[in-house]
């Protein structure tokens, strides 16, 4: 295991890769269990560090049944409330440690937060041997559009890419 890139300088033996990624990893096994004692969804925990700080910024469990919710997934509730706590939209600097290899959302997720490093404990295996089928969604990606279990159809083009034109010309556009 090496130092987390987002390390900083001067903090050696704090950063998520130091000495702590199994204390990490079990606060996410734990939140895995108790959402899951708790009725909100399935076995699955997540914790998002700040490796510079070697502090918790997020936590989330699985919550899909408690708020009806398809995309609430440990991961993606602990990236959202990890923004919200630094009031930024990118996670640089900081690692997820999933109780469970991510799936496909909430591997984009964390390439969307810029996460620096996922750490996973249970792999897509191990999850497919409890029913939770992650591994179709690996194989659905990797196979031509047209062959997907879900249509993927174009329409309204010219209508939608005047949006794109407006934003394209737009001084004030935030790129990120
Ligand atoms: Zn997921």
């Amino acid at each position: 295991m090496g130092r987390p890139a987002g390390g900083g300088a001067g903090e050696a033996g704090t950063g998520a890769g130091g000495a702590a990624p199994a204390a990490w990893m079990r606060e996410a096994i734990r939140l895995s269990r108790e959402g899951c004692a708790a009725g909100k969804g399935g076995p699955f925990g997540a914790v998002v560090v700040e490796t510079a700080g070697a502090r918790i910024v997020g936590r989330g469990c699985n919550e899909v049944l408690a708020s009806n919710d398809p995309t609430a997934h440990a991961e993606v509730v602990a990236i959202r409330e990890a923004s919200r706590a630094l009031s930024r939209f990118h996670l640089a600097g900081c690692e997820l440690f999933t109780s469970c290899e991510p799936c496909p959302m909430c591997l984009a997720a964390a390439y969307w937060a810029r996460i620096d490093r996922i750490w996973y404990a249970n792999t897509r295996a191990d999850a497919a041997g409890i029913g939770f089928q992650d591994d179709f969604l690996y194989e659905e990606f990797a196979a031509p559009p047209a062959r997907r279990r879900l249509p993927l159809v174009q329409v309204l083009r010219e209508e939608a890419l005047a949006a794109f034109e407006e934003w394209a010309r737009s001084p004030g556009r935030r790129i990120y």
